[in-house]
């Protein structure tokens, strides 16, 4: 072969290979959409940045500021609507759907709860603008990883797979005479893992992680939903917490802990756990000792369920036992001191609904309402628990974090595009949040759900 035949030849490969990917490239290049004239919540601060641009390229936001040059972009003319962050719920059971709740799972089967599952995804969270949930006990761990891979539509889920919990705890799910542990159906499906003892801890942890859990949860502590767990049991000795932070630690993902009663909430402070869940009956010892951690820990805060529904006795789900409904009144009653001491020594504390089934799930904003009507938080505040703050605990996930290239919950420069446009400024009227009306668009990673204008 002549040298000019081979140069030649040289040429044409050249050309084959970076034709189509030259091509390639400008089809692929990142679309811009460009937010004109709107009012923003960056998702921490306590008042809106007014008449400001927001540009988005691909799925992701590049630049907040006024008068953003993006000629190639497409414009939204906001309007002079207020733009947020997508809202993130922290506390969900997205495998709890079913009008049994805990229970429901038991009562029809996995692919129920499943089918379940993805119908409250879309309709109860993402197409009402929650685009970020924590599913915090239940295997969700491969419904997660569809909506990742783009074959569920959802809202982004972080999921703890299967909860830890001892025998007779808040996620023990067998009957009263059971003998033979993981012979309940919700145990076989993984719902949860029955653990007594350090063993059993690292063992379900390592499942959990094995097949795509982003953190753990571990029952320390009775609950009000389940029959066998008065609320002041411990219901995981030091040693079982200890061993599920050391695992979660090896993974570098973090631990968050269920529990009312204060005992249980030092324990898991000593022991390394970092996202505590309810403590509705903590003293304020416990409270200052958590404000001291700053945002070592988070404080995750379910208003709606703990003190419009729990407190009365008549107000609870129609499926919770006398017994449930005795332990909820209990609850309720400290769930207001709680939230008070919480603010008032300024805990890091993010916001959970803990609201599933068909009565509770297309309620969960309720939940961010209560802490202003109910809780006296300010409605920053009351959002920021559910945006911002939300968005920083996410990342605690570390190495296992599904969605590790941006920030979540904030509008911000490399911050996912998640974002929601308001008819009104729900800083001034938090209530307007309920009204699907005034909620003119819904987007999740630079796609467009819910658009209305
Ligand atoms: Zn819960």
């Amino acid at each position: 072969m002549t040298a000019v035949v081979k140069s030649v030849l040289t040429i044409v490969s050249i050309l084959v290979l970076c034709g189509p990917s030259v091509a390639l490239a400008q089809d692929d290049a990142p679309k811009q959409i460009l937010f004109t004239n709107v009012n923003v919540f960056d998702g921490f601060a306590d008042e809106l940045a007014m008449d400001t641009d927001v540009l988005v390229e691909g799925n992701h936001i590049v630049e907040v500021g006024q008068n953003i040059s993006a000629p190639d972009a497409t414009v939204i003319d906001g309007g002079g609507r207020t733009l947020t962050p997508g809202l993130i719920d922290m506390h969900t059971h997205v495998t709890f759907e079913t009008n049994q709740g805990t229970n429901g799972f038991n009562f029809y089967d996995f692919g129920g709860a499943g089918a379940m599952a993805a119908q409250a995804l879309r309709d109860n969270m993402l197409m009402r603008g929650i685009t970020t949930g924590r599913d915090i006990a239940g295997n969700s761990r491969g419904i997660a990883r569809l909506i990742q891979q783009g074959q569920l539509i959802g809202p982004r889920l972080y999921t703890s797979g299967g909860v830890l919990s001892a025998t007779g705890g808040h996620g023990d799910f067998g009957g009263p005479t059971d003998t033979i542990h993981n012979m309940d159906y919700g145990m076989l499906v993984e719902q949860s893992y029955i653990v007594d003892g350090r063993d059993d801890v690292i063992e379900s942890s390592r499942r959990n992680f094995r097949n795509g859990a982003h953190f753990t949860k571990i029952m320390a502590g009775g609950g009000v939903a389940s029959l066998y767990d008065p609320l002041e049991i411990y219901a995981a000795t030091q040693e079982e917490i200890e061993a599920a932070v050391e695992i979660a630690s090896e993974y570098g993902t973090y631990v968050a802990i269920h529990a009312y009663n204060d005992q249980s909430y030092k324990r898991s402070l000593d022991a390394g756990v970092r996202s505590f869940e309810h403590g509705f009956l903590v003293t304020e010892k416990t409270v200052k000792r958590m404000a001291r951690m700053d945002q070592d820990i988070a404080w995750s805060f379910q208003c709606y369920m703990s003190v419009a529904t729990f407190g009365d006795y008549d107000s609870m789900p129609d499926f919770f036992t006398h017994e449930q409904k005795l332990k909820g009144v209990a609850v309720g009653k400290g769930a207001r001191n709680a939230a008070a001491m919480m603010l008032e020594h300024d805990v890091f504390m993010v916001g959970g609904s803990d609201m599933f089934s068909p009565a509770y799930g297309p309620r969960m904003k309720e939940d961010i309402t209560c802490r202003v009507n109910m809780v006296n938080y300010p409605e920053a505040h009351a959002l920021k628990m559910s945006t911002g703050n939300a968005g920083i605990v996410l990342k605690w996930s570390k190495v296992l974090d599904p969605y590790p290239t941006y920030h979540l919950g904030r509008i911000a420069p490399d911050s996912y595009a998640d974002i929601l446009l308001w008819e009104g400024n729900p800083l001034e009227n938090i209530d307007l949040i309920l009204d699907e009306s005034k909620l003119h668009l819904v987007m999740k990673d630079g796609v467009v759900y819910k658009d209305i204008m």
